[in-house]
């Protein structure tokens, strides 16, 4: 292990639990983006720029590590990424290994989950067992996570979320309570409106009204839809699979006897 690896590793380890820092200083990261980001105005913002994810990291190493994160990167790239399309993960954090030795890292968020959540009627969101007041205190959240990742990946070479050592670098640092999201997915919107698996409902096609059966929901539902020409299913009968945007789809009521 290098010298700036060692520091890194020591101060993860000698972190106080408790400590009544962390969200003192998570605060001040939330007034000083807002102050200095040209894309994050508001506390709900409506849009993200990959250099926010490059402010946070540099804010969080600074408060919390004075910058030994930074130093145990040595030459080591690290990335950002919006993820546009993780609808269940709030985030992750990847170390590629080229065929040469060379190690990179790679921080992505989700930003599909930031930017659906937080309406007016939703239910109370919190991430790391943590309650969340807005939109962008979830991104801080899961940035914590994922720093931590990065940072044990570092030390040591590997990281877990769901082991003790990371547990106790998360409670000691940020004071979270578990290592999971409860931000609301589309899965959840879905099901809250009526998509579930086996919800009947109506689509408009290329100007013709389709009639299908909700077959799965992501992003997108995948909507199936009874036609000769399709592939044989399970249930013996023949369907065409329709990805249809949430916003475009209407259920249909069951009819009543
Ligand atoms: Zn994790």
């Amino acid at each position: 292990m290098t010298p700036a690896k060692q520091n890194l590793a020591e101060a993860l380890l000698s972190v106080e639990p408790g400590s009544m820092l962390s969200p003192q200083q998570a605060r001040q990261i939330h007034a000083d983006m807002l102050a200095q980001s040209t894309h994050i105005r508001q506390p709900h913002f409506r849009n993200i720029h990959i250099n926010d994810l490059q402010f946070l990291f540099n804010a969080y190493d600074t408060h919390f590590l004075n910058g030994r994160c930074g130093q145990a990167l040595e030459s080591a790239p690290l990335t950002f990424r919006l993820a546009k399309r993780m609808t269940k993960t709030a985030g992750t954090t990847t170390r590629f290994r080229a065929r040469d030795g060379r190690v990179r890292y790679e921080i992505a968020i989700a930003t599909s989950l930031l930017f659906d959540g937080f309406g007016p009627a939703d239910r109370e969101v919190t991430v790391c067992g943590l309650p969340v007041a807005d939109r962008l205190e979830a991104l801080q959240r899961v940035f914590e996570h994922e720093f931590i990742h990065l940072c044990e990946n570092l030390s040591w070479g590997d990281s877990n979320c769901s082991e003790g050592r990371f547990q106790l670098i998360a409670t000691g640092l940020f004071g979270h309570k578990s290592h999971k999201h409860a931000l609301i997915t589309r899965g959840e919107r879905a099901a809250e409106i009526g998509f579930r698996p086996g919800a009947r409902v109506t689509f408009l096609h290329e100007g013709q009204r389709l009639v299908g059966v909700v077959n799965r929901v992501t992003k997108r539902a995948t909507v199936l839809v009874e036609n000769s020409s399709g592939r044989r299913f399970s249930d013996g009968r023949y369907y065409l699979t329709y990805y249809v945007p949430l916003r475009g789809l209407s259920l249909m009521q069951a009819a009543t006897a």
